[in-house]
């Protein structure tokens, strides 16, 4: 885990390879009780999802705009991307952890894509796919990112790339990334690997530290 700052708001780093696996990664700490959160508000959220792609310039500006002038709605969006983060995660790791997938977080993903759907328009990208885009700051307001959030997490899922989603092992971190070698064990080896390598040459000094 590692991250940036950008328009005030510490924001994590992209590492994942896929905009769907960084929406869970806007949490460190997922295996463990040492927590780091970083859609601490609505505004942290349209900064990241500016950040991560998910938004354009103007889009972002225009709902950090709408969240200062409806602090109330914004704060709801909010929880509700959280929800679907926490839902999202579950589903994702699902085969990584040989687990099927859980119906109750599936249910709350697709909820999420089919009102994203409810406001899009099909636009034709330069890879030549068309994808429905989630509205605009006009027609979502305030849950374009949630949207766009969740229209990624489809896309993720219509590929099958689930298979190859790995997490990683990092102490405070539970990141994930997409794996297709299923040989990679950290989020940033220059973090996470050698933090991990540091605790076990402690452990084992310690172990062989005389007693009595
Ligand atoms: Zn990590």
């Amino acid at each position: 885990m590692a991250n940036h700052r950008v328009s005030g708001h510490l924001v994590p780093d992209a590492v994942s390879g896929h905009v769907a696996l960084e929406i869970v990664n806007t949490r460190a700490g997922w295996n463990d009780a040492t927590q780091r959160e970083y859609l601490v508000s609505y505004d942290a959220l349209a900064v990241w999802a500016g950040d991560a792609g998910l938004l354009s310039a103007t889009e972002t500006r225009r709902v950090r705009a709408l969240g200062r002038e409806s602090p109330v709605e914004a704060q709801r969006v909010l929880d509700d991307v959280l929800a679907f983060r926490e839902s999202w995660c579950s589903v994702v790791t699902a085969p990584w952890r040989d687990r099927p997938f859980p119906p109750a977080d599936l249910a709350v993903v697709a909820h999420a894509v089919a009102a994203a759907t409810d406001v899009s328009v099909l636009v034709p990208r330069e890879d030549r796919r068309v994808l429905p885009d989630g509205g605009t700051w006009r027609s979502a307001g305030l849950r374009l990112p949630l949207h766009r959030a969740a229209l990624a997490a489809a896309e993720l899922l219509a590929t099958g790339d689930v298979a190859h989603v790995g997490q990683c092992a990092g102490h405070g971190c539970g990141w994930l990334f997409h794996d297709p070698s299923h040989r990679r064990h950290w989020c940033i080896m220059a973090i996470c690997g050698n933090r991990a390598k540091a605790r076990a040459f402690a452990e084992r000094r310690r172990a062989e530290r005389p007693t009595g």
